[in-house]
């Protein structure tokens, strides 16, 4: 069987990976360089912390655990660390985190109230900010190095056997015998069936090829797709662990650098006008790391606009786009914390036709006979939101 995978971020490369091993010809399709779309810019945090919803709940819990298999598995340099998580709340959150832990909890999500003087020994060089009443620690919670797990996946896909093209597809047809997959600049591809892993983009191709996913793709300013990330350089402070404090999100990153994030900020990023790296919304962040870290003043903030690829109703879609489609749809936010797992089931549903029960609740047809996909979407502003 021939399998064309459109997409090298997370997912598609996940599902290249899990397809070649079980003996599958794949051809995997990107138009830009890896890790330019949402997986090379995310704050890639593995939880189920803020994922209420019992399906999703599991699907996320199960996407957890498949980090720690693939770490043992895949090849390279080591990009999961099941660091544990922090999250610190104020008068004005406290109550907010004590109903989500009492929630976490029915779901037995482990957690625990730590004391301030706990926080060094989990997170390193992190002091509690002023004002600070409850601190949470859920221990299971890591992150990941994406740039480098990227790398990991593509080089053992391509070990295995998958061919890579450049090319931007335009439209996939399955009017044909085989499926396929039109790039622009007219050369045709056809294969048994077709994985569309294109992130943010997913919808526009999708419904060029006659078929629909629903998702929230407005970019502009203030829309709950738009993210910013800063990726500090520093020698002095050490981050060991996913922190969330009121106003700064934080996590260790590659070569060194810590990942922040102020979440209050998204709303004012301008995508069509990106914020500098010396500009007003650098110096709040950085304001704000010294006073979690204690650190005179950062080096620098290089910030990055990022952009979630997120279905119309905040769940992942993945399946078939129709009935008989042989066009396999993998669409999601979390795509950090799932994509190891959604890789995996989606060439298990694939290669042997089989169905899935962590994905029954998120078929791409639910939307098929829904009056209103939206209503799943908030802007994420709250400590531990994504
Ligand atoms: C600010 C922010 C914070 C986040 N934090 C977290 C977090 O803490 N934890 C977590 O789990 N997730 C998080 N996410 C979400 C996560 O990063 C994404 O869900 C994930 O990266 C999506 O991966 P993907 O492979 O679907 O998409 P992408 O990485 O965007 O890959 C899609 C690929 O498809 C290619 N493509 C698209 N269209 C075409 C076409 N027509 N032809 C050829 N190629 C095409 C693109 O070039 C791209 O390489 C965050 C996202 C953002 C923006």
């Amino acid at each position: 069987m021939h399998i064309i995978v459109i997409g090298s971020g997370m997912l598609g490369l996940s599902t290249a990976d899990n397809l070649v091993m079980s003996g599958i010809d794949v051809t995997l399709v990107d138009s830009r360089d890896l890790g330019a779309g949402t997986s090379g810019t995310s704050f890639a945090w593995t939880n189920a912390n803020g994922k209420l919803d019992p399906a999703y709940h599991e699907l996320n819990i199960a996407g957890m655990e498949e980090h720690s298999r693939l770490a043992n598995t895949l090849p390279g340099p080591r990009t999961y660390h099941r660091s544990g998580g922090l999250q610190m709340a104020g008068a004005h959150q406290a109550p907010q985190l004590e109903e989500k832990i009492a929630r976490l909890t029915e779901l037995d999500y482990p957690s625990e109230l730590i004391s301030a003087d706990h926080v060094g020994e989990i997170a390193g060089d992190i002091s509690v900010p002023k004002g600070i009443e409850l601190i949470a620690h859920f221990p299971s919670e890591g992150y990941v190095l994406t740039g480098q797990l990227l790398r990991n996946l593509r080089a053992s896909a391509v070990g295995h056997g998958a061919k890579l093209i450049r090319g931007t597809v335009t439209e996939v047809d399955e009017g044909c015998a085989q499926v396929e997959v039109h790039l622009g600049d007219g050369r045709v591809l056809s294969a048994d069936r077709v994985v569309l892993a294109t992130g943010r983009w997913t919808q526009a191709l999708a419904q060029a090829s006659g078929f629909d996913t629903p998702m929230n793709d407005e970019i502009g300013r203030g829309s709950a797709v738009t993210g910013l990330l800063g990726y500090v350089r520093t020698n002095s402070t050490r981050v060991r662990a996913v922190v969330h404090t009121p106003e700064l999100n934080l996590r260790p990153g590659e070569d060194g650098t810590i990942v922040v994030q102020a979440l209050d900020l998204n709303p004012r990023i301008d995508p069509a006008v990106p914020p500098a790296a010396e500009g007003p919304v650098a110096n709040v962040m950085a304001e704000r790391f010294t006073a979690v870290t204690n650190e005179s003043t950062p080096d620098l903030i290089d910030l990055r606009v990022s952009y979630r690829s997120l279905p119309a109703d905040g769940f992942t879609i993945a399946g078939f786009a129709a009935g008989r489609s042989r066009t396999y749809c993998l669409v999601t936010h979390s795509g950090i914390t799932l994509g190891p797992l959604l890789g995996r089931l989606a060439a298990e549903e694939l290669v042997a036709d089989s169905q899935q029960d962590l994905l029954e609740s998120f078929r791409p047809t639910r939307f098929e006979n829904a009056t209103s996909t939206a209503g799943g979407v908030n802007l994420p502003l709250l400590l531990g939101d994504q």
